[in-house]
């Protein structure tokens, strides 16, 4: 299934969501690389965003959500994560496809079955690649989002995964070469080589080379030997 089936405004917030979360500008030039859309299309659709009361553009400034853009993409963001941890727990999908399968279901879950699922699944505050789940309340804070980026760590300090931006998750060889590795969120991981291209973990007995640029889509914390 391609972008092109899912519903432009949702996946335009959504994508805007994901931009804020992993601190990237939220430009029309940053949102047409994720989309993979030319810059007058991804222009000329968020004029109407504009327009329809989802997005400000305030002058010269990067787009910002009105209270009701902020919503729908809460919304849209909340069901994808929420149907990735149904598919994963519950399903049993192979966690290298949960993010393809849950966009596909994040436009169909209805209002009434999200709820039931939160209730099974006791609701959970992160979906299984570590992303934060938004419920729209005050405790949403406490967990958002911290750490820095695994290419920003320095060798031979210990580190938590806490988690794999959205961004990443598309990458299906890339989440093949972290599952093949067991290298899950939670999971703790050393930098034993590091240079401008590519940097090495070692995580388990495995040692994963990335590039910079991948490694630079998962998010770390130190490792202090604690609980999650
Ligand atoms: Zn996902």
């Amino acid at each position: 299934m391609t972008i092109e089936s899912h519903p432009p405004l949702e996946e335009y917030l959504e994508t805007m969501w994901y931009l804020i979360e992993d601190g990237i500008e939220v430009i029309p030039t940053r949102l047409a690389e994720r989309l993979g859309r030319s810059l007058p299309t991804v222009t000329q659709r968020l004029d109407r965003l504009v327009a329809e009361g989802y997005l400000l553009r305030p002058l010269g400034k990067q787009l910002e959500f009105t209270q009701q853009g902020q919503k729908l993409a809460e919304g849209v963001v909340r069901k994808h994560r929420l149907a990735e941890c149904l598919l994963y727990q519950i399903i049993g999908l192979s966690y290298v496809k949960l993010h393809i399968e849950a966009g596909r279901w994040e436009h169909a879950i209805s209002d009434e079955v999200e709820h039931l699922i939160m209730t099974l699944l006791a609701n959970p505050l992160r979906c299984p690649h570590g992303n934060p789940i938004p419920y729209g309340t005050a405790a949403d804070a406490a967990i958002t989002s911290s750490g820095i980026r695994l290419n920003e760590a320095e060798v031979g300090v210990p580190l938590r995964l806490q988690r794999i931006t959205e961004e990443l998750e598309e990458d299906e060889a890339l989440m093949t070469t972290l599952v093949d590795n067991q290298i899950f969120p939670g999971g703790e991981l050393c930098i034993t080589h590091k240079d401008s291209q590519a940097l090495t973990v070692h995580h388990q007995g495995h040692f994963v080379t990335l590039e910079t640029k991948s490694a630079a889509l998962l998010v770390v914390d130190p490792f202090t030997g604690g609980p999650q």
